[in-house]
């Protein structure tokens, strides 16, 4: 385990030390973007996972602590995980391609797991999907075959919970900046965050979320500088 030195202490993490967080990395680890008592509070070292339960009515704030950070996300139902969060049936439902304030994060059901509550940044995407060690192999080349992506990261925090690679579908990309253009054309251009930028996602059943904090270096969806994130989750609060 390596220990990364922070402005506010240290991180554990398994990626050696150098593979990313630049020395003077501006840090802003923020604070909740909901009222009510904090129940957990995380920080995910750079290119790391992690996974938690959020009950039913709590709300979860993410802060890109570093700035265009992306958070890749899958949600499951905690008591059954085949009740699972769905890209095309959330962006069916609303009828936009993008999740911002408001956005109902919903299961291949239909059924609601979590309600974004509020935004500090214009849209988030869930269009770009999550890298691999294999995507990154076909796009960039063969020589980034050792790096672990957020594929490898879904599958080594699922295990602790027993999900698997078929539980592993669409994922939300928190902070990541995904346009479509006119035409209808992706792209994964440079962010749109800055450090201490939040999310506030609330539960409307109790959940599992999995973030793999995203180790990709090789196109700018984390700055080409990966850095941490900060979980907390409150209750009994209502949205500030
Ligand atoms: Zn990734």
């Amino acid at each position: 385990m390596t220990l990364f030195a922070t402005t506010t202490g240290t991180l554990e993490s398994t990626v050696p030390v150098g593979a990313s967080m630049a020395d003077g990395s501006p840090l802003d680890w923020s604070g909740p973007l909901s009222a009510g008592a904090v129940v957990l509070d995380d920080r995910i070292a750079p290119c790391a996972s992690w996974s938690g339960i959020v009950a039913s009515g709590d709300v979860l704030t993410i802060v890109d602590v570093g700035g265009n950070q992306s958070a890749d996300c899958l949600i499951f139902d905690a008591l059954d995980h085949g009740r699972r969060y769905s890209v095309p049936d959330t962006i069916a439902w609303q009828g936009n391609a993008y999740v911002r304030e408001g956005t109902v994060l919903r299961s291949g059901e239909g059924e609601p797991l979590m309600t974004v509550t509020a935004n500090e940044i214009d849209r988030q995407d869930t269009i770009g999907g999550a890298c691999s060690k294999e995507s990154n192999t076909l796009r960039y080349g063969y020589h980034t075959h050792f790096q672990h992506g957020c594929r490898e990261n879904f599958l080594a925090e699922g295990a602790k919970r027993g999900l698997g690679a078929r539980d592993l579908v669409s994922n939300l990309n928190w902070f990541m900046n995904v346009p479509v253009e006119q035409d209808g054309t992706l792209g994964i251009v440079d962010g749109i965050s800055a450090p201490g930028r939040r999310v506030a996602v609330r539960a409307e059943r109790d959940v599992l979320v999995v973030i793999s904090n995203c180790p990709q270096m090789n196109n700018p969806c984390n700055d080409f500088n990966p850095t941490p994130l900060r979980m907390i989750v409150t209750s009994g609060g209502a949205a500030l």
